[in-house]
This record gives C-alpha cells, structure tokens and sequence, in this order.
C-alpha cells in the first residue's frame, strides 16, 4: 500500500498546491490536458478546485471515442447490418450514437456485435467462426494503434482471412498543433502519459518551439497532475516553452522505437476527421498497401447513411475546450451516461461524463487526498 499511499499524500499535494500559487503569483494561466484519462483522474482528485485563482484547466480532446465522428459509427453500423460479418469493438463505441443507430442498437436488432477486451480476444473470434468474417473497430490513438498493428500481422502469419479492421485511428499531436491556433489561448499542454510512452516528447517539440507553448508529459495520479501543473506554471511563469516529462518512470523521451515501428510498418498517416473539430492532416492512421485486405473499409464496400449530428450536443465544443461540460443545456438532463446523447457523456474517458460522475463528490480543497 505504501506505493499507492505515496501519490496521494495530502501533505505532498498542500506543498504542491502552494508551489503553483507561487509559480503563478497571480497570473491567469490556462492549461489544457490532452488525455481522457488525465481527464477522470483532475475530475476524481478534486485538481480544478486546488487551483489558484486565475488559473484555468480546461479538457482537450482526449478521449479516442470521443473524438471519433459519427461517420465513423454509421460506417460501423453499416458492416454490422452487412450479413456475414461479426462486430468485435471495446465496449464504450456500443453505447456511442450515430446518426441514427448504435452498434448497441444493432446488436438487439439481432446483429452479430461482440464486446472484446483485447484484439486477442477478437482474432480468437475469428479462428472460431471461420465461415464468418470478424471485423474488428479500430479507435484508440498511438497507445492502441501498435497492439492492433501486431493482430494485423498476426492474422497475415496465421493466414487468416476472416479478420479485418475498421480503421478509425487517431494521432495526438497534430491535433494539439491545430488547437495551437484555435479560438482558446492555451498557455501549456498537459500532454497525454500513455501516448507520450510509444512515442516519446520529441513529436511536441514543435508546440513549444514554433508555437511557444509549454509541454509537459504527466502522470496519472492527482500528485503527478499537480506537480505537472507545477512545471507548466514555472514555465510560463519564466517565459519559457520547452517539452519537460513529469512522467518519467513510464516515458523516456525516445518512446518506444519498436511500439512505433510496429505501427508504422502496418499503417500510414492520413487526413482524419475529427469530431467538432474537422479535418487534420496527417491525423488518422490507414493500413499501408501490403494490408489493405485487412482493411474493411476496401473488403466490404457497405453503403454508409448521412451524417446526422446529434440536435443540442455540444460534443465539438467541449473537445476544443471552449465550453465546459455544465454549459450543455442537456447536461445531466436529457443527456445522462446511461442515456448518452454525445460521446462525452458515454466514454469512461470523456469530459462530460468525468463532470458528471464527480460533480456530488467532487471536494473543493485537497482534503480528498490522505496523508500516508
Ligand atoms: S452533455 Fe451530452 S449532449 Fe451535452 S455535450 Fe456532453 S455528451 Fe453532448
């Protein structure tokens, strides 16, 4: 216990909490986190409410379903009605909306939609119905996107031609880039752990160095967020813009060469849509020509509706960082997690849902946090 006790010391974050009021010495400073699960653990710590004055911690789009369009989830819906085909996707995409069904809606129609814990989980769905074809939902950014690399490769050594995957994948920093120059000033980046571990911190060094914006790579728990928002604040405080990693038990400013290698042999970037957001270049990931017969976009051309957004869901907004959640007149009324009307609310992950799940426990001090 004493690992855990040790990252949720009150006493460790008082002394943090006052490093940023002196760092910040009134300033107003804002800073956007770029990782839903940044985003649960601000929310569960009670970080927002530690916070000098004047310092501002807005949600970013961090959240992989969140950020995927509802394009995407009718193209799903589209290969689940296709006879013949198995769904395999994480849980979260079945509750997601699209125009005007869910992979979730599908399934109690009768559809063939499996909940997987893993891509292993889904090529083994394959190797059991041969006489179907298993097509997987491939939504994450660069900490999933190696893992459904190797299953692509492992289906081509184990010739098998039921698998293919819905290639919906998402690369973090030209997204950040774009946010850059968006309707928010952003004084720094929380930059996502998890990301950051595959591809280390130099693919930020242009936030920083072009748009003079300070970077740093955090952890998870409510000690590394503060002490993150601590580097950020000194940062900014001093003039500076640099890319510094908080999370250095995890992260290594390389990354993982082999992680990437994985997916760069498998995909290639693209220009990707992003919800609320539009289109970024280089911002999607397809499989490369030598795996395009695992692509299932390319092996069932299925007739996708029209995009229909969801009326009153102000998703895109809250993804920018230009509303809080709270400031949806369907938050927590018509919109709630077990009747999501946007994927904020329906992702583990996603802001509304994190302002939601915590917003009667939420604690306005550190007294959340317990002395070890
Ligand atoms: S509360 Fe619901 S409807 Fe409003 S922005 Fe969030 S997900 Fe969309």
């Amino acid at each position: 216990m004493k690992y855990i006790d040790e990252f949720r010391s009150g006493k460790a974050a008082g002394r943090l909490k006052e490093e940023i009021a002196a760092a910040a010495a009134g300033r107003p400073m804002t800073f956007m986190e770029v990782c839903g699960t940044h985003t649960m653990s601000i929310a569960r710590n009670g970080i927002r409410e530690m916070l000098p004055a004047g310092m501002r911690l807005i949600s970013g789009p961090g959240c992989p379903v969140c950020v995927t369009p509802n394009g995407t989830i009718d193209h799903a819906v589209a290969l689940a009605r296709h006879p013949g085909i198995i769904i395999a996707t994480f849980g979260d995409m079945v509750k997601v909306p699209g125009s005007t069904s869910s992979l979730g809606q599908e399934r109690a129609a009768g559809r063939s939609v499996r909940v997987v814990a893993s891509t292993l989980d889904a090529l083994e769905l394959a190797r059991n119905n041969p006489e179907m074809q298993v097509v997987f939902i491939g939504v994450g950014f660069e900490t999933t996107a190696p893992t459904i690399a190797a299953s692509i490769i492992t289906a081509e050594q184990e010739n098998l031609n039921n698998y293919s995957v819905l290639s919906a994948h998402k690369v973090v920093p030209p997204a950040m880039e774009l946010l850059c120059r968006g309707r928010v000033a952003i004084d720094g980046f929380l930059c996502p752990g998890h990301v950051s571990a595959v591809i280390g911190s130099s693919p930020y060094r242009p936030i920083a160095e072009e748009h003079g914006i300070a970077c740093v790579i955090g952890g998870f728990e409510g000690l590394d967020i503060l002490q993150s928002i601590a580097m950020l604040a000194r940062q900014v405080a001093g003039g500076d813009s640099r890319v510094e990693i908080q999370y250095r038990r995890v992260v290594r400013p390389e990354g993982n060469p082999a992680a990437v290698a994985l997916m760069e042999k498998v995909f290639r970037p693209v220009d990707s849509v992003w919800r609320g957001i539009g289109m970024i270049t280089a911002s999607g990931l397809v499989m490369r020509d030598a795996y395009r017969r695992y692509d299932a976009a390319v092996r069932f051309p299925v007739t996708v509706e029209e995009t229909k957004e969801a009326a009153g869901c102000i998703c895109g907004s809250v993804l920018q960082g230009i509303s809080d959640p709270r400031e949806c007149p369907l938050f927590g009324d018509g919109c709630l997690p077990e009747t999501p009307v946007g994927p904020c609310m329906v992702s583990s992950e996603g802001a509304c849902a994190a302002a939601f799940r915590y917003r009667v426990s939420r604690r306005a001090d550190i007294g959340q946090m317990h002395d070890a």
